[in-house]
């Protein structure tokens, strides 16, 4: 029913590119004439804050590798040592599989990454800012909103899409957001969403301790702060697996942070670090899921950042002034997703505003027509309209 009025959308546009003459290469795909039966019954999106696309696909960076960062961070030569020993291969296709083995191993073979460059496919922001309250928004609601301009914790003036599912009863109270930032506070507006949001150092009492959280918050409360709106990865990402674990949400976020920190601190190798980490994370994430009877077969991970970073010396930043830190990638992994592994450049750009109504149409929910300045959902991987590949 939901698909009902996105068939005569889309067979609309159809015929008028037919008829305009356009799109004649497309024929064959016959998209949407009736979307598939989609078997994704719950999504979690994962977010790596400023994870650039550039170690995604080429791991290490020979020219960066020895860029250390703070001396406080340790003695010099055994971290030189260590990020070589971990990420360090002669071919960039062997340092991408050391650095993100879960990527390159599952997701890489059986669902879509985007976003590689160096094959000309193209994933990016469309905010124009490319930092991280913009980047999450553009992702979580499916299109900029120039008031949406500043890191600063304030109510997010939209409802992102999981607020827009939580409003529907399949889903109500099937919600919950985690990250190590304490902005997604904001950003998910937790005065209005009406699920558990649990971002930065707080403490997560939603639901009954157990000696897990009752670790968790303790560590929340005792762990040396680097960083004063931002909790190390350990914290969100435990917090939110108590979570899956004893509320089984059917919408889940975990947004991890360090990347973009020490990326910032011009910490390469623990900027590596923290890339391995979120990849060893997806991969616990990943098995869990397959485990429990409420998600194996039938949960779609997605993985993207908020923003990129510049390149060469610029690699610790990102913002307007920096174009090409709006080049991102993404990664689906799930039932509906055909297994086309990396994307070259005949798949089409991608968008993080495409993002919010791709998650929503994986669960069988029409987004895009209730939002329609959101972007349009990424055929390609719902099943649709995949191209033979
Ligand atoms: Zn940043």
């Amino acid at each position: 029913m939901l698909w009902h009025a996105v068939d005569m959308i889309s067979s609309r546009l159809r015929n008028a590119s037919i008829f305009l003459g356009f799109g004649l290469g497309f024929l064959p795909v016959s998209p949407a004439q009736s979307l598939p039966s989609h078997k994704t019954e719950n999504v979690v999106l994962v977010m790596i804050d400023g994870m650039r696309w550039q170690e995604v696909f080429r791991g290490a960076d020979p020219a960066l590798i020895e860029t250390l960062g703070p001396e406080a961070l340790g003695d010099a030569k055994e971290r030189t040592a260590h990020a070589k020993a971990l990420y360090w291969r002669s071919s960039a296709d062997d340092r991408r599989a050391a650095l993100m083995p879960f990527l390159w191993s599952v997701v890489a073979q059986q669902g879509q990454l985007f976003g590689n460059r160096d094959l000309g496919s193209d994933s990016h922001v469309v905010n124009g800012l490319n930092f991280s309250y913009p980047g999450y928004s553009e992702t979580l609601t499916g299109f900029a909103d120039p008031r949406v301009h500043s890191n600063d914790n304030i109510p997010n003036p939209n409802a992102t899409v999981f607020e827009w599912l939580n409003g529907r009863p399949a889903f109500r109270g099937k919600v919950g957001a985690f990250g190590a930032w304490d902005v997604f506070q904001g950003i998910f507006n937790r005065q209005r969403c009406g699920f558990p949001v649990n971002a930065g150092y707080e403490p997560f009492t939603a639901i009954p301790a157990t000696p897990e959280l009752t670790l968790l918050n303790d560590l929340k409360k005792e762990t040396v702060r680097i960083w004063p709106d931002e909790a190390f990865d350990p914290m969100p990402f435990h917090t939110a697996i108590e979570y899956l674990k004893a509320a089984q949400p059917r919408v889940l976020f975990i947004g991890l942070g360090e990347t973009d920190d020490w990326a910032h601190a011009g910490a390469y190798p623990a900027y590596l670090d923290a890339a391995h980490l979120a990849d060893q994370y997806l991969g616990q994430l990943w098995q869990l899921l397959q485990s429990m009877p409420q998600y194996r077969g039938k949960t779609t991970l997605i993985v993207l950042p908020d923003h990129g970073r510049g390149n060469g010396a610029k690699w610790t930043s990102h913002g307007k002034d920096i174009p090409e830190s709006q080049q991102t990638w993404m990664a689906f992994l799930g039932p509906d997703t055909p297994a086309l592994g990396e994307r070259k450049q005949e798949a089409p750009a991608v968008t993080e505003s495409e993002v919010a109504a791709t998650l929503a149409a994986l669960l069988g929910e029409d987004y895009h027509a209730a939002v329609p300045k959101s972007g349009a959902p990424i055929q390609a991987v719902l099943g649709a309209n995949a191209p033979r590949p």
